[in-house]
């Protein structure tokens, strides 16, 4: 028998505002989130919360980030995949259910989870598929904070909309209980990437002080993360290229990059070199990233 405490910080000013979470690491992997928050929190001890609370999880699933993995190689769950939780169901159920009924006690204005996808990835806000008319104002509500990062914005892919899967997900089961939720994704997995851990935090505290929580600050660092303008304002389909043959794949475009109709963004080799297969972009895209493996 073991037992693992769930950490959560807090900073609540006495003046009444905005109710604002930060979640991190539900996937045990994706560890750069937790800095994010704890950077956060490092500036709130020199410059206060205004007004509101500040709530956090930095570390939702503590026993697959001891092991690095995405799942609870224990029980074989996501996390992820178990929300909102069941005082007396599964490992990852119980888990669920103590993060999500402290969440919901708070009635938050918005949950902000993080997470990690593939290496050296243009970071993005990523949308929830639309839960239908019961649930429209925390949907419509989490879709009008989710330019305020200044990342691309992007509709989770449409084919999940009707997935159950989805509802068991943070963000997903939070919006079907009117609760507005967004999902960050900041580059990579296991390694925390500092560019990214800057980028996170400037858009947290940016998106803080638009609420009027937190005084704003003058980023001086020119390398940290800046979206391109005609991006501004939009939102993005996903959309997966995957390729038909196997082999070795080199990407010919970059995280980052705008790429026309038709563009060769990849192709397969095989062993002696020989092109096996052009991957082109089917639409005019920007690049979010690509696999983190190059075998196709
Ligand atoms: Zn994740």
């Amino acid at each position: 028998m073991s037992s693992r405490r769930l950490a959560q910080m807090q900073a609540v000013s006495e003046i009444p505002g905005p109710v604002i979470w930060l979640t991190a690491c539900v996937h045990g992997d994706e560890i750069g989130g937790i800095v994010i928050i704890q950077e956060i929190f490092k500036r709130l001890k020199k410059m206060h919360l205004l007004k509101g609370s500040l709530y956090a999880f930095p570390l939702m699933n503590p026993i697959s980030f001891e092991t690095a993995t995405r799942r609870i190689s224990i029980s074989e769950e996501d996390l992820n995949r178990s929300f909102p939780g069941d005082k007396e169901g599964t490992l990852a159920e119980r888990i669920a259910d103590k993060i999500f009924t402290s969440i919901l006690e708070t009635k938050p204005v918005l949950v902000l989870d993080l997470h990690n996808d593939w290496t050296q990835s243009m970071p993005y806000t990523l949308i929830d598929p639309y839960p239908g008319l019961k649930h429209k104002d925390a949907y419509t509500l989490a879709k009008n904070f989710s330019h305020k990062f200044g990342f691309v914005v992007i509709n989770e892919q449409e084919d999940l909309a009707d997935s159950s899967e989805l509802k068991r997900t943070l963000s997903g089961s939070l919006l079907f209980h009117n609760i507005p939720a967004l999902t960050l994704e900041l580059s990579g997995a296991y390694v925390v990437e500092e560019l990214n851990v800057e980028a996170g935090v400037k858009a947290i505290w940016g998106f803080l002080a638009s609420l009027g929580m937190v005084k704003s600050v003058q980023n001086k660092n020119s390398n940290v993360f800046r979206l391109p303008k005609f991006l501004k304002g939009r939102i993005f389909r996903y959309e997966h290229l995957s390729a038909s043959s196997s082999g070795i794949v080199r990407f010919l475009a970059k995280p980052g990059d705008i790429v026309k109709k038709n563009q060769p963004v990849a192709r397969v080799y095989n062993v002696f070199g020989k092109i096996q297969e052009t991957l082109k972009a089917k639409h005019q895209a920007v690049v979010l990233g690509h696999a983190d493996y190059s075998v196709a």
